[in-house]
């Protein structure tokens, strides 16, 4: 089998096992150009990339309608790279980022697409909100303060490991806090409706606990090789 069918199966594979209310953002860090040309082939169009450079040359050589989604840390000197056509960036983490981002868009004059990124792993290493942290900072005077920026929800990453009750334990307490903010603070809002979690090896226990977006890697394109 070659790259192109390898790819073209293992998208199958993981799309065929998801809900239809689920997007799947197939990620293609590390991987070259080809590999995603071979899932949009398949029809798919959403791809999630770690790096702004690497998406950034990405995007200049692929198809226009991709969506491309920054799902890794955002430095805020890197955000005016990716504004004019980034489609959701799922890594804010801090109110400093998300007055960048505001900034940004703004100048482009577009609104723009975030979730915040909330700490739920039991990894000290991982970037993210603490769920006490964004429940006690984010009001609607905040909200209001950045109107080029649209929060579309929040996304976040379960501890690596076998456990599987302690990764339900850790996507079900963000789940929590989703549910809390759409029928409390963003309950008007429509736009407040995307729980991002779950990778390749806990996807389908982010989607029993209610992910309405998962960014799959590996299982599509195969192993990441880093240079
Ligand atoms: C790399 C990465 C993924 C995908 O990881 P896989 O285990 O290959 O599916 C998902 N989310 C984030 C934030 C990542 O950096």
């Amino acid at each position: 089998m070659s790259d192109t069918q390898r790819i073209a199966e293992n998208l199958k594979t993981v799309q065929s096992a998801l809900p239809e209310s689920v997007l799947l953002v197939a990620v293609s860090k590390t991987h070259p150009a080809e590999a995603i040309e071979a899932a949009y082939a398949c029809g798919h169009r959403h791809f999630g990339e770690n790096k702004v450079q690497e998406m950034v040359d990405k995007a200049a050589e692929l198809p226009k309608d991709i969506c491309w989604h920054l799902i890794g840390h955002l430095q805020r000197n890197k955000v005016k790279y990716i504004i004019d056509f980034v489609h959701l960036i799922h890594g804010v983490d801090s109110e400093k980022l998300l007055a960048e981002i505001n900034k940004r868009a703004e100048q482009a004059e577009r609104r723009v697409d975030i979730l915040l990124q909330v700490h739920i792993a039991e990894e000290e290493s991982k970037f993210g909100f603490g769920i006490e942290e964004l429940t006690n900072w984010l009001t609607a005077e905040v909200v209001s303060k950045y109107p080029a920026v649209r929060i579309r929800g929040l996304m976040g990453m379960a501890t690596f490991t076998d456990d599987e009750g302690q990764i339900k334990t850790e996507f079900g307490r963000l789940h929590d806090c989703f549910q809390a903010l759409k029928k409390g603070l963003f309950s008007e809002d429509i736009h407040f409706d995307t729980l991002s979690m779950g990778m390749s090896g806990d996807y389908p226990n982010a989607v029993e606990c209610g992910s309405t977006l998962v960014r799959v890697g590996s299982k599509i394109f195969g192993a990441r090789e880093y240079k």
